[in-house]
């Protein structure tokens, strides 16, 4: 059976910035947690970032930038996380590979997680088009990625593997 990988705080895991969780109530969650296809992840804590921890934006781009080199993590005190954000985006996709995943569900708007939509950068609560650093990992080397808000279209992916 497929498994799918899914950002630890829409299980409920409280592991968000702010020590909270972010459920998303979703019944296909559920169910593919009943059927043991769910691995979770966190890839800010999974590189040692503490709960709670300051919130983080991409400066300058987003998570392809990241990876690229050209753009960097900071938290809202100007402490540079890039190199967190990378190991957890790594450990993220070690993971997939271990577990053979192709697709996966994670937490839209996080400097992490985001797979559509991230913070601009400016601690000012503005959105723009972008993923963050383990979306864009995992893209890169052909996980599809969903959001929370496209789980509908993750269980289709899921059905034609
Ligand atoms: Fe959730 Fe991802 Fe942020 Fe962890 S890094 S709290 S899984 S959105």
């Amino acid at each position: 059976m497929d498994k799918v990988l899914v950002s630890a705080c829409l299980l409920g895991k409280q592991v968000r910035y702010d020590g909270g969780a972010k459920s998303s109530g979703s019944k296909i969650l559920a169910q593919w947690q009943a059927e043991g296809r769910v691995v979770a992840v966190c890839p800010e804590v999974d590189a040692g970032l503490p709960i709670p921890r300051a919130t983080a934006e991409i400066i300058a781009g987003d998570g392809d930038d990241v990876l690229a080199g050209s753009a960097r993590v900071v938290d809202r005190h100007g402490e540079n996380l890039t190199a967190a954000f990378l190991s957890g985006a790594s450990l993220a996709l070690q993971l997939c590979q271990r577990h053979d995943i192709k697709v996966a569900v994670l937490t839209e708007h996080s400097p992490s997680c985001g797979s559509t939509e991230i913070y601009d950068g400016s601690f000012s609560g503005t959105k723009r088009l972008g993923t963050g650093v383990t979306s864009a990992l995992l893209l890169s080397h052909g996980v599809q990625v969903f959001s929370q808000y496209e789980i509908v279209e993750a269980q289709r992916a899921i059905q034609v593997l």
